[in-house]
Parts: structure tokens; C-alpha cells; sequence
């Protein structure tokens, strides 16, 4: 079988060019006799790794120099855990804005630690739009205020333009489905977080960005690996990190600076998402299941009038190399998935394609 266009909403695709350059690299890594899996995290051959890749990712997102990048392991789960350990720390309280799966599976993460507030909810409409952030509605004295910023399962996004006003209460970040996609100025916030498998590389490393005034008032009882100030001070370098995956996020971190940053990346990801959101609104036979102002660049969702047409699509889809379009088992119908990976060719193709389905079923 060739490679196909995965529209995988995570573990999902990747540049074909890394993969490559990791496959030309990965008995023998330049030239040390060994694989970036054999080698000691303690070795200079692996500091140089890590290091760049930080560096790299600091020049992508303009990080400003009193935020700390660290190397974490667990997932974006496990930061739905570590975020109130350490910063639910002054008043006990938290501003929660929720949208969707990941933001829920955090506020009932953050209620064992404290009090949650959710200033914000879609859940009426099934998550398919952003709910209005009104700054009056926020508590001042919360520890921090909590936003996923890219809703992966139902394909909405609060893009840096609608980061709201929490005046003096940091602001909190999930950027696992569209870090380097879209452009955010890092100091907006207090801390940020990704799991690497949707834009960044192979599952195994999550980034966290954070700010170095709100490390080092973790509650008492948090464990040393679950205290961010534990791996600042050892610069991801604490325990053993997982090496392979940061080496791979780090090819990714040069591949995205050859396309040319994260605005490059956004010009293309904007053109991807624009070419399936104007299919879906001419046609009227698919449709878009997210209001037009909150679309994400990354997922989008969409149906067809029946869930028979549905299944029949994505096994069509399937078999012309248009592989995992079957939407999140709580939404149903199709999601693409269009991260930075893949290229604006696939999207196309698979609009044609739709626009074929569309002609011979409706
Ligand atoms: C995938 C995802 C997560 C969870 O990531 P894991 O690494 O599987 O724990 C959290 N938040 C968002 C927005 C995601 O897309």
C-alpha cells in the first residue's frame, strides 16, 4: 500500500520528509555508532538534541525569556492533574471555560484539588460553537483561568484574537490539537501545554510553556515528578525524558521553520480549512456541524443525511486513500483532521472526492 492521507485526528500524520530523515538516522545517528534510543539522556550528543530542540521551539513561538519549556511526559491528561497541583495554590479557586471533552476531563481533574468555576459552557449546543467570554463573569481572585484553545473533537477554536481580559489572573492554555498552527503571542499566558501527537511528533513528550513566577508553590502533598519547578530547574533533564520523541518533535521543530514559522504554517492551514469549509457550505448534502465563526483550522466535522450515507462515505473514502475521516464516537458522522502535516493536495483530493460522493448519492 502507498502512504495515504490520514486525516487521523491524533496519533496522526507526519511529514514524510522527517520520517525520512529519522529513518536515514536511526541505526546510526550522526555518525555516534548508535540510535538516539541507545544513548544516555547525560551524553553531550543527546544535551545538543534537547537543547536545540528547546531553542527551535522558543524562535517558533517567540517565547519570551522568563517562561520555561520543559520536556514532560503523562500526556495532556496528566496536565489536567499538574495544572491545579501547582497553580491552584492562593485562593483554592480556578475559571474554567468548557467546550468540549478535554476542557470536562479538566474540570473534574481540578475539582479534586479545589474550587472549580466554569465561567462558560457550549454544552447546550453539543460544544459546536465558543460561548461568549465575558470578563464580567470571571472571578478576580482566581488562581488562574482555564481555556482549551483548539477543541479537537468538536471542531471549534478560540483563535488569539478572542484570548479574553482576566487582568491579573494568569491564563491557562490546552494547545495539544494546534500548537505551531496558528499563530498566539505566548505572554497572554501564564502556562501552556501540548501532547506532541496531533502537531508535533510521535506520542510520548508533552510541552509545557511556563511562566517562572508561577513555579515553586506546588501544594504540599504533589508529587517531585507531577512539580514543574522540578524539571525547570534540570531542564527536562530530571529523570530520563523521553529521548526519541523529543529528538522526532525537534526534526518537526526545523521542518516547520523551513516551511517558514508558524505564520507560514497558519497561511496554508487557513487555505486547508477554507477549501472544506466553502465545499460545505455550497453543498447541501454535507454539512458543517460548527457555527462558521468558531470553526477550528484543524478538525473539522461535518454529516451526511443519514448514518448510512455516513458509513458509506468513510468506506469509500477508505478505499481511495482517505483513511480515519470517521468522526469522534460522541459526534458521530466524519471529522478531518488537517494539521500542519498534511499537505493542501490531500484536502483538495478529498474535497473532490466529496464533491464526487455528492454526485452519485444525493
Ligand atoms: C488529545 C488531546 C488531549 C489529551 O492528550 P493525551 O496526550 O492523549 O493525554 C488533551 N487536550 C486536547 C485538546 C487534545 O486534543
Amino acid at each position: 500500500m502507498e502512504r495515504v492521507y490520514n486525516f487521523s485526528a491524533g496519533p496522526s500524520m507526519l511529514p514524510l520528509e522527517v520520517l525520512e530523515q529519522a529513518q536515514k538516522e536511526f541505526v546510526n545517528y550522526k555518525n555516534t555508532g548508535m540510535s538516539v534510543m541507545e544513548m544516555s539522556h547525560r551524553s553531550k550528543d543527546f544535551e545538543d538534541i534537547i537543547f536545540k530542540a528547546e531553542d527551535d521551539l522558543r524562535d517558533l513561538m517567540a517565547i519570551p525569556d522568563n517562561y520555561s519549556v520543559l520536556f514532560l511526559q503523562g500526556g495532556g491528561s496528566t496536565q489536567f492533574a499538574m495544572i491545579p497541583l501547582n497553580l491552584m495554590n492562593k485562593n483554592h479557586k480556578a475559571d474554567y471555560v468548557k467546550t468540549g471533552q478535554w476542557s470536562k476531563k479538566a474540570i473534574a481533574e481540578a475539582k479534586r484539588y479545589g474550587n472549580v468555576n466554569v465561567v462558560a459552557s457550549s454544552e447546550d449546543k453539543t460544544f459546536t460553537y465558543i460561548p461568549k467570554l465575558d470578563p464580567a463573569k470571571f472571578d478576580k481572585d482566581a488562581d488562574y483561568f482555564y481555556m482549551t484553545l483548539n477543541n479537537t473533537i468538536y471542531g471549534t477554536h478560540i483563535p488569539d484574537n478572542m484570548i479574553p481580559d482576566t487582568g491579573n489572573v494568569p491564563r491557562v492554555g490546552d494547545m495539544s490539537s494546534n500548537i505551531l498552527a496558528e499563530r498566539y503571542d505566548v505572554s497572554k499566558f501564564g502556562l501552556i501545554f501540548a501532547g506532541a501527537q496531533k502537531n508535533l511528533g510521535p506520542a510520548g513528550v508533552t510541552i509545557a510553556i511556563v511562566r517562572k513566577d508561577l513555579m515553586g508553590n506546588a501544594m504540599d502533598f504533589t508529587p517531585t515528578m507531577l512539580r514543574y519547578d522540578t524539571h525547570a530547574e534540570k531542564r527536562s533533564l530530571y529523570n530520563t525524558p523521553p529521548t526519541y520523541s523529543i529528538y522526532f518533535a525537534g526534526l518537526v521543530f526545523q521542518w516547520v521553520k523551513k516551511m517558514g514559522g508558524i505564520d507560514a504554517m497558519q497561511k496554508i492551514n487557513e487555505e486547508k480549512a477554507a477549501i472544506v469549509y466553502k465545499f460545505l457550505d455550497e453543498s447541501d448534502f454535507f454539512k458543517g456541524t460548527v457555527v462558521p465563526e468558531n470553526r477550528s483550522l484543524m478538525n473539522a466535522p461535518f454529516v451526511l443525511p443519514t448514518e448510512e450515507l455516513n458509513a458509506k462515505f468513510i468506506a469509500e473514502a477508505k478505499a481511495k486513500g482517505f483513511v480515519n475521516l470517521k468522526g469522534h464516537r460522541t459526534v458521530g458522522g466524519m471529522r478531518a483532521s488537517m494539521y500542519n502535516a498534511m499537505p493542501i493536495e490531500g484536502v483538495k483530493k478529498l474535497v473532490e472526492f466529496m464533491k464526487k460522493f455528492e454526485t452519485e448519492n444525493k
